[in-house]
Parts: C-alpha cells; structure tokens; sequence
C-alpha cells in the first residue's frame, strides 16, 4: 500500500468530534493494518476517544516516538471527504492536518516490520487533538505513562521547518462583583465594569512593559482581550462583569509561575474571581540534545540544503510531552489551508517525510 493510498483511505473516514463510531473505524483500521505486528500494540479507550500504541519494544517506553491525530475538524462541505489528487495535490479534510503525516507514520511503521534488527520506535495515534486532547495525549502521557528519549509530532509549522519552540499559554476568566445603583447616582454603586477595566490596564501595562517591538518574532509574552461582558442598562451600575484573557509567554517560565505574577497585579485593583481557567506548558527542545542534532541532520541530507529552526506561537500536543520533560520537536511536510474549504498536501513531499523518518530510524542504534 502506497503512502497515497493509506492517506486516501484515511480522508474518508469522517472523523469529527461528533462521530465517535468513525473515531472507533478509523482506529479499527489502522489496527487491522497492524494485524501482524509482532511487538507491543495496545488499544485505549477513554470518554469514546480511541488511541493505538504500537511499540517494537515490550512496554511504554522508547528512544523515538512518533504522535498522531486521527480526528479532524468538520468539514463545510462533505465532499472534502472524498479525496481529490490535482497537480501533485492531495485535497482533502485532515490531508495536512494530519491524516498525511499520518499516512508517512503508518508506512513507516508497516515497513518496520521487515526489520531486523528493529529499532526502539513507537507510534500513538489519537483521535481528539482538535478537541482538545484530554482523552489522548494529555492522558496517554500524564496517566498511562508513555515516555520516549526523542519525540516527533508532525503536526506543526510548515514546509519543513524544524520547530523547537513554542509559547506557553494561559487562559483565564476574570469576573467581577461589584454593588447595583442608579446609573444617577453612581458613587452609591460599585461598578463591575469600571473595576475590569483597571485590572486589564494594570495587565496590559505588565505585558507590554515586557514587549520588545524589534523583535520580529515576537518572542515576548502577548495579551489578547478576547470578550467582555457584564451590566444590565445603561441607567445601573454595573454589578456582575467578566472578560476572557488570554495570554503566550516563552519558556522557560511555566503556567503556574505565570499565574502568579496575573495574581499579585490583580491583587491591587481587585478582589476578582477567576474561572475557566487552562494552561499550556511552553515547549523548549535542547537544540544540543544528541537526537535532536541526529534529526537535523538527517533532514538536512535527505533536502540536500539547510533547515530553518523557528519558533511558532500555537501551542500543540508537544507540550504534554515538554511537561515530562521529553525532547520534542514539530514539522509539517508542504500543504496549505489547514481547517479550511481546500485544505491540500504536497504528495512529493510526503515521500520526503517519509525519507527523513526513515532515515533517521534506520540510524538509531537497535
Ligand atoms: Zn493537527
């Protein structure tokens, strides 16, 4: 079975959130493609989400791990389901994020078992990462205890460059009680809103005060207002209010040292309630790390020309292995229009992805 093939094969399953019975066929799939693995596979199951995990070593534990998701976002129209190859393209839902890295990792895989001997390499596949990856990665990592020394996530940044970074994140409700009066008589409230809008200043005069305007990359913690809401009229004081926050800060400062430098400047112009609260732990690779330098060079022989290490913004499922302490890195094969209507990958470069996995395998010691 070609590359192509399988990524076919994989478009039509339509596996969105809302299809836990195609999140099972799909997984069901890649199992039967795995029928005569001869090493460690296990099946997970958690809140509808299936995981596999194949691994050429008995247990959770390898040098390299590769990470997939099976699950994509919807499609506006269901014929993105039907895969579509023009021009060297492959169009379809998930064809770069990331059913066609996908594709790469199971040949990859298929073809391990020829090998003899076979090196320390592992695959999990997910199906919630566009969900938030709480009944995949997250728990396969913080509870099941799948570790590895080196781990590959082919599901970021593009056309091969080699990400080592990414921002940390933390998001946050900042809800405000303040006391209802006559929109006449204002200094007998207390106003919900007004008491927001001092903290957010307080906030953004912290975050920006850290910006440094000449770095192209932004390499510096961001705030973005994302909604804000409270009062009633405009004749009443204000009493309930709320806005939704959230900030990207790089390593190696961690969410929860972050949080508490939000905390102590709230603590000046509150008393606030905070809510909904979620973090991403920044990813920050050893760029000396031994099987980094073993990756980078890999991809730079089998390009035949330098590789680009960045940093990107987003945060993906790299952190929960960051959070462990695991080497990461992100890279995308040449596609375009992620969650979108003509979402397209590269087919020449699949085979390239699939070059530099294989060779970097093929070097590890067995
Ligand atoms: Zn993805």
């Amino acid at each position: 079975m070609e590359i192509q093939e399988i990524l076919s094969s994989l478009i039509r399953f339509q596996t969105t959130a809302d299809r836990p019975d195609q999140l099972q066929a799909i997984v069901d799939q890649v199992d039967a493609w795995f029928s005569a693995w001869p090493w460690h596979k296990e099946r997970f199951l958690r809140n509808k989400k299936h995981s596999i995990y194949l691994n050429t070593r008995k247990g959770r534990h390898s040098q390299v791990l590769f990470v997939g998701h099976l699950d994509v976002v919807p499609a506006e129209d269901p014929s993105q389901f039907e895969p579509r190859i023009q021009d060297g393209r492959l169009y379809g839902r998930g064809a770069l994020d990331m059913k066609g890295p996908d594709a790469v990792m199971i040949r990859l895989f298929l073809d391990l078992m020829s090998r003899d001997p076979v090196p320390s390499c592992a695959l999990m596949l997910t199906t919630d990462e566009e969900v938030g990856s709480r009944d995949g990665v997250e728990w396969l990592v913080k509870e099941q205890g799948i570790r590895a020394s080196f781990v590959i996530v082919p599901d970021g940044g593009s056309s091969f460059r080699l990400i080592y970074a990414e921002k940390g994140a933390l998001h946050l409700r900042v809800k405000a009680h303040g006391k209802a009066a006559h929109g006449s008589q204002p200094w007998l409230g207390d106003n919900a809103i007004d008491q927001l809008i001092r903290a957010y200043q307080a906030l953004r005069t912290w975050v920006d005060a850290q910006a440094r305007p000449e770095d192209p990359e932004h390499w510096y913690p961001t705030l973005n207002l994302g909604r804000i809401q409270g009062g009633r009229a405009p004749n009443i004081v204000a009493d309930e209010a709320w806005m939704d926050l959230d900030f990207r800060f790089p390593g190696p400062t961690s969410p929860e040292a972050f949080l508490k430098e939000v905390q102590k400047i709230l603590q000046n112009t509150g008393p606030f309630e905070l809510e909904d609260l979620t973090t991403a732990v920044p990813v920050e690779t050893d760029r000396s790390h031994p099987l980094f330098q073993r990756f980078l060079h890999t991809m730079e022989e089998v390009l035949e020309r330098p590789v680009e290490l960045a940093r990107e913004h987003g945060a993906t499922d790299a952190r929960h292995f960051a959070e462990q302490g695991m080497p990461v890195v992100i890279l995308y094969p040449i596609g375009e229009d992620i969650h979108g209507p003509r979402e397209w990958v590269d087919l020449n470069s699949l085979e390239t992805l699939y070059r530099i996995f294989q060779r970097y395998v093929e070097n590890l010691p067995a």
